[in-house]
Parts: C-alpha cells; sequence; structure tokens
C-alpha cells in the first residue's frame, strides 16, 4: 500500500531535515531517530523553507547500506518489500503469505503443522498487539551518524556493523562518485536530498 502523503517528504518540505541514502528523514538533532507525525488543516501560517544542503554523507558514509540485514539499501532508494520483511516482519504482506501456505499445504497434517506454528503464533501477537507489524528493524537508523546525538549517546554503543560484508564494502566503492547527479537515484529525489557536499560538481534540482 501506498500513502495519501510521503511524511518524510512533508517533513524536508517543512524544513526539518533532507533524505538520505536509503531515503530515511534525517535532521539535525536527532538525525533519523525521529518519528513522524502530520496534521492536515487550512489555517494559513509561515512554513519554514527547505534546506538546500544535504545532511547524508552518501556513499562515502554508506552505515546504512552495511548494517542493513536483508541488503535494501539502493543508492538513494531502498528496495521496500525487503526492508518490510525486517521492519514489519509480521505485518500484512506476512499475514497473507502464511494463509496462502495454508491454503496451498499438500496435506492436512502440513497444514496443522503451520496452524500450530511458531509463525501463526507471531502473527496472532502483531494482530492483538502490533507486536511485529510495527515494531521491526530500525538498524539504518540506530548507526547513522547524523545528528547532535548519536556522538553523545550512540556511538560507543554502535559504531561497530557486525552486519558488514566485503560484498556491501564493494558495492558501496562502486556507488563513490556515481551516485550524484546523473544518476537515476538522486535525480529522482534530489530535491529532497540536497545539494551533495561530498561531491562538488553536484546541485540539487528545484
Ligand atoms: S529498516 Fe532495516 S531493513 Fe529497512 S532499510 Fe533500514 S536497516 Fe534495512
Ligand atoms: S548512514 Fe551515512 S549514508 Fe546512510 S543516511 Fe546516514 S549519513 Fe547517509
Amino acid at each position: 500500500m501506498t500513502t495519501l502523503l510521503s511524511l518524510p517528504h512533508a517533513a524536508v518540505e517543512a524544513g526539518l531535515g533532507t533524505l538520505g541514502l536509503n531515503l530515511q528523514l534525517l535532521t539535525p538533532q536527532y538525525g533519523p531517530r525521529v518519528v513522524l507525525t502530520a496534521v492536515l488543516c487550512t489555517v494559513e501560517i509561515e512554513c519554514d523553507t527547505r534546506m538546500k544542503e544535504a545532511l547524508c554523507l552518501g556513499p562515502e558514509c554508506g552505515r546504512c547500506l552495511k548494517t542493513c540485514p536483508p541488503d535494501a539499501v539502493k543508492a538513494w532508494d531502498r528496495d521496500w518489500p525487503a526492508c518490510d520483511t525486517h521492519r514489519s516482519p509480521y505485518g500484512f504482506a506476512k499475514l497473507s503469505g502464511h494463509i496462502e501456505s495454508l491454503i496451498g499445504a499438500a496435506t492436512a497434517e502440513q497444514r496443522r503443522e503451520l496452524l500450530r506454528s511458531e509463525t501463526t503464533f507471531n502473527l496472532w501477537q502483531s494482530i492483538l498487539r502490533g507486536a511485529g507489524a510495527i515494531t521491526g528493524c530500525r538498524r539504518c537508523a540506530d548507526v547513522c551518524p547524523i545528528g547532535a546525538d548519536y556522538e553523545a549517546m550512540l556511538k560507543d554503543a554502535v559504531d561497530a556493523i557486525p552486519e558488514n560484508t566485503p560484498e556491501k564494502e564493494s558495492r558501496l566503492a562502486a556507488m563513490v562518485g556515481e551516485a550524484g547527479a546523473g544518476s537515476g537515484g538522486y535525480d529522482a529525489q534530489s530535491r529532497w536530498i540536497g545539494e551533495l557536499k561530498f561531491h562538488p560538481r553536484v546541485a540539487a534540482k528545484d
């Protein structure tokens, strides 16, 4: 499902921050460690203005890519279905897939095993309490070094990234220098990513 309004994009328009390599919202105060909500109203107000310079350090940093368990982080993009398997491990996609497996089970015994499986139990918990539907992976938010809170409150706990692999390092190395203007991912989102300070040749499009 898609939302009526992308809150990270609306937040950039409201001057709260800019989008990062995996399109998470980054803020100067708390990096991506913010939870957004919106109020729709008709009140005439003077808005804050959009930030022009990117907060993200780009592929030279790439900590969100290095940590991502399903390798869902792309160059200024994200494989959202792959991300959902971790950030919403017992959400709607898992539920519908599990029901399909139940319906398609070859024997009554297999169907019974699926029905009494840990997956069914976890799906029941997610329906009952939301656990696993909205409380999954936030690793990319944890390890992002942007935000005044990172150095003071997080660095000592999350500096090391155990999920990193040589393959991820190679992908990042290939991205450096190629993920700026002219690359599909950046160009599609440049208004909300902002000007990349680490690529002098790059200017954000309006
Ligand atoms: S939330 Fe988890 S799975 Fe999704 S992009 Fe971030 S690290 Fe990857
Ligand atoms: S971890 Fe690094 S590359 Fe990823 S969003 Fe944060 S600053 Fe950008």
